[in-house]
């Protein structure tokens, strides 16, 4: 197979050969552009001791780059048509491996584990996550991929430009939300750039954007139960509209008079907006609200 996956022309063929009609409700819109997707896998940086997890592989536009670099593959496709006529396209390469199933369903430290740890029981290397996401999965893919046990060195994600400008937001803009605190809990989020929609055919209604996200060597904050933070920063966001105080006191376990004690104790003005509250800020709050140690 001479042809990349990212012609047109061999996408169509594939499609045709296959049955298949995208489907906009897994997001299957494929990349026909070279130029991004070598930007993509050169972000990857994969090398021949790397171990690749790909979410959403469709026809392989990144998949046929990352195998040739990694040491070895692991692409999870709901779609069996598209999974299948992958399987045919990688036939011959023997660092990859294809899992049929929903990625929202499966077990991902599990699926690590199975795929790719090193044979002769080696240190597993930490994984290097590709992908197009699927849009309509992007945040509840990232609260299990970032809340999982994986350890994992970088993630390289295509998205719809208007989540980047979610995970980037600093405090008081319209963008900043619960997704931006909790992905900064977990990760430094470095803008690559804009992918135009035409690079994709069907052709998406956005545009897109590459992201990279760096696992923090440790969390930015010290909290007893990060869950118990996240919670609290649901709490908050659900209302923010209102008054900080009155947001908080959203969560099941706060009542309002709690909720201004503990805006004081942490230094923040309880008649602030939600929105102007930073991940430490959160922090102070939670820990206020919710560690006897504090
Ligand atoms: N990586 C390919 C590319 O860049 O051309 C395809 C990207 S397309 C935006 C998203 C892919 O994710 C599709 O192949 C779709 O079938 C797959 N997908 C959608 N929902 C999924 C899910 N829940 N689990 C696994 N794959 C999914």
């Amino acid at each position: 197979d001479a042809e990349p996956i990212t012609r047109r022309a061999e996408l169509r063929r594939w499609l045709e050969q296959y049955g298949v009609r995208p489907s906009r409700r897994l997001g299957q819109n494929f990349l026909v552009d070279d130029h991004w997707a070598e930007r993509i896998v050169g972000a990857v940086e994969p090398g021949p001791d790397d171990v690749v997890l790909e979410v959403g592989p469709g026809l392989g536009a990144l998949t046929e780059r990352l195998v040739r670099r990694a040491g070895r593959v692991v692409a999870v496709e709901v779609d069996r048509r598209l999974a299948e006529a992958l399987r045919q396209r990688l036939a011959c390469v023997d660092n990859f491996q294809l899992v049929v199933a929903d990625v929202l369903q499966v077990d991902l430290a599990d699926l690590v584990a199975r795929h790719l740890a090193p044979v002769g029981g080696d240190d597993m290397p930490a994984v290097k996550l590709a992908s197009n996401l699927p849009y309509a999965i992007t945040s509840p893919f990232l609260v299990r991929w970032l809340g999982s046990s994986v350890r994992w060195e970088r993630a390289v994600l295509t998205l719809q430009a208007e989540v980047v400008d979610r995970l980037v937001a600093a405090p008081g803009t319209a963008a900043y939300g619960a997704l931006t605190v909790f992905v900064a809990y977990h990760a430094r989020v470095e803008r690559l750039g804009i992918v135009p929609a035409g690079a994709f055919w069907p052709r998406p209604e956005v545009d897109s954007a590459v992201v990279r996200l760096w696992p923090h060597p440790q969390p930015p904050v010290a909290v007893a139960d990060p869950d118990a933070l996240f919670a609290l920063v649901r709490a908050a966001f659900s209302q923010r509209r209102k008054r900080l105080a009155n947001a908080l006191a959203a969560h099941p376990a706060v009542d309002r008079r709690q909720a201004e004690a503990a805006c004081r104790a942490a230094g923040l003005d309880p008649g602030a907006r939600p929105e102007e509250v930073d991940l430490e800020g959160f922090a102070r709050l939670a820990n206020q609200l919710f560690s006897s140690a504090a």
